[in-house]
């Protein structure tokens, strides 16, 4: 079994549900007392959602590599950045290891197209929904189609990750803006939903939309499990 090297922290609401996930996938897997072996480093998010909102993805870069290296040193044979997010500096932060980044967006874009899905909608932070580095992957790599909700939808989805979901607060008031926003993906084209933040599973699942939901957290925590027990 290769080790997981777990760049978390953002938030670690979501990093305990890799943890959970992953070493809950390993142990159905492999039985007995079997459990994951990884490494996480996590983030203090204050700092990030600090940097963020003030544009220093430069210093986000340097943060992110880092951390990578910090987990290459302590024997990690993968890195997996539990964000969607941060994968915005994915291709800086492969190039400062020698150790490969598992990319959350391609084990996701692989699942959709695996079910012959082109049309997605795709929630997240404002800034994987506005900018460009996760869409254009979907796009230009996987074919896939991108619906992002409008300029309203946008605020509320951030605003509930920001200010709810990575305090592990949920509020039945907040999954049903979400309902009605992925509804509204829908009548666009949207024939699946990807949760482009791995916070939103908190909130919402397959229950709260008629078409198939893509968890990336899920998918991508499962993708590890798989890349860290091949040719076992
Ligand atoms: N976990 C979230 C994501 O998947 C948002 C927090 C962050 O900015 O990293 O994008």
């Amino acid at each position: 079994m290769k080790t997981i090297g777990l760049i978390g922290g953002m938030s670690w609401e979501s990093s305990a549900e890799y943890y959970r996930m992953i070493n809950e996938e390993v142990n159905r897997r492999l039985g007995g007392l079997h459990s994951a072996r990884s490494l996480m480093w996590s983030m203090d998010f204050a700092e990030i959602e600090h940097c963020q909102h003030q544009n220093q993805w430069s210093a986000l870069t340097q943060k992110m590599c880092q951390a990578a290296q910090n987990l290459q040193r302590g024997g990690a044979e993968g890195i997996v950045i539990c964000t969607n997010t941060m994968h915005r500096m994915a291709d800086a932060v492969a190039q400062s290891v020698s150790i490969p980044l598992l990319h959350i967006a391609d084990a996701t874009a692989r699942k959709i197209q695996a079910q012959g899905i082109r049309k997605v909608g795709l929630l997240g932070t404002a800034f994987t929904m506005e900018q460009d580095f996760y869409k254009r992957r979907l796009t230009d790599q996987f074919d896939l189609e991108v619906y992002i909700p409008d300029g309203t939808d946008r605020q509320t989805v951030h605003h509930i990750i920001y200010t709810e979901l990575v305090k592990g607060i949920i509020r039945d008031s907040s999954r049903q803006q979400y309902r009605q926003i992925m509804q509204r993906l829908v009548e666009k084209g949207a024939e699946a939903i990807i949760l482009g933040c791995t916070e939103i599973m908190l909130l919402v699942s397959e229950q709260d939309s008629c078409v198939p939901v893509f968890d990336t957290t899920r998918i991508h925590a499962l993708s590890a499990v798989d890349w860290a027990l091949e040719n076992q």
